[in-house]
């Protein structure tokens, strides 16, 4: 069974289709990633998935259960998790402490905030801080943090959910190209080692063409391609609606942004 089924799903703003009747399935493991020009659609898909807006039509699916309609605290309760959209960490608290507050929330302990966190889940704070490479880091103030920094400690907030899908909605946004892609290779490697889905968006065609197992293609509202990089790269609607976007698509099959010098 695939972790996520998205049938159908439909969305209008105004007279503005938003999203236009969307189908497309995330498998166990797999690393996918939503492309299309800005307007095609992808975060009000997030946004469907995540429970922040309703469907007006179609269904969400998580290992078999309808989530359409639940809200965000639901979802994230079935085990589907997002990073990077919400300014999820606590400047005042330490790093490892904003990881033990996520631990504490997921195995439904109640905290009564009274300035420090203690020791609670400290070990499996630091394990899930090695994980994003934030150890040698735990004990600073979040407020201190590199912005590459800030986005992998939400990684191990988003992980400490164990979540069965993780969604990310433009996460190297403002990143520079070496941070992008350093930390695309670090989720692809925890997708890989957790068997845990992703489902994500991502400028950089280079990065999507590199890291993602499988790509599906949205313009204005449609889908209108899905496969692997190969056969997205080669495919002629997706050039097309790519023309104009400042994004060239390589004879030889790479991608750059128009004007960056050539490989
Ligand atoms: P993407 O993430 O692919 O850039 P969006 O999902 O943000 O695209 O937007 C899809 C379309 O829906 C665009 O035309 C956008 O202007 C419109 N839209 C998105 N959110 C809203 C909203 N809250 N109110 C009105 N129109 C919206
Ligand atoms: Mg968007």
């Amino acid at each position: 069974m695939s972790v996520l089924e998205v049938s159908s799903l439909a969305k209008s703003f105004g007279g503005v289709k938003a999203v236009d009747g969307v189908t497309f399935n995330v498998e166990r493991g797999e690393f996918l990633a939503l492309i299309g020009p800005n307007g095609a659609g992808k975060s009000t898909c997030f946004n469907m998935i995540n429970g922040q807006l309703a469907p007006d039509g179609g269904d969400v699916r998580l290992e078999g259960r309808s989530i359409a309609r639940l809200s965000p605290r639901q979802i994230w309760s079935a085990g589907v998790g997002r990073t990077f959209q919400i300014a999820a960490t606590f400047a005042s608290f330490t790093v490892i402490e904003n990881v033990q507050m996520a631990l504490l929330s997921h195995h439904g302990e109640v905290y009564r905030f009274a300035g420090r966190v203690g020791p609670r889940h400290r070990e499996e704070a630091l394990a899930l801080l090695h994980r994003v490479g934030m150890a040698d880091q735990a004990d600073r103030s979040s407020r201190e943090l590199a912005y590459g920094d800030v986005k992998r400690l939400e990684l191990a907030i988003a992980l400490a959910n164990e979540p069965k899908l993780l969604l990310m909605d433009e996460p190297t946004a403002g990143m520079a190209a070496k941070e992008r892609n350093e930390l695309i290779a670090l989720v692809k490697r925890l997708v890989v080692e957790r068997g845990i889905s992703v489902l994500f968006t991502e400028h950089s065609m280079d990065v999507v063409f590199t890291f993602a197992d499988r790509i599906v293609v949205l313009a204005r509202g449609r889908l209108i391609a899905e496969g692997d990089a190969a056969s997205i790269r080669a495919n002629k609607d997706v050039q097309a609606v790519y023309l104009g976007t400042g994004k060239v698509f390589e004879r030889k099959g790479s991608v750059r942004s128009a004007g960056a010098p050539a490989p």
